[in-house]
């Protein structure tokens, strides 16, 4: 006797991750990234900027790959 329970729990899961590249900064969708710019003395100098995430399209997550997991498994 008992109903079974729990039965579409799978299909709730996120389609979704926190994209690999950006998740780890304080800014959702950016990366960090070093741009060249003149100097008022005349030399390039690195400042420190930030860039849309490539990996995500600046959305801060990706579509899981579903496809993939299964091929590896
Ligand atoms: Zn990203």
């Amino acid at each position: 006797m008992g109903k079974v329970k729990g039965l579409y729990m799978d299909i709730q899961e996120n389609p979704f991750i926190e994209c690999p590249e950006c998740k780890d900064t304080d800014r959702q969708g950016k990366v960090q990234s070093e741009e060249f710019k003149m100097t008022s003395y005349g030399v390039y100098e690195p400042f420190e900027t930030w860039v849309e995430c490539e990996n995500c399209s600046g959305m801060g997550e990706i579509e899981r790959d579903w496809e993939n997991e299964e091929e590896e498994a």
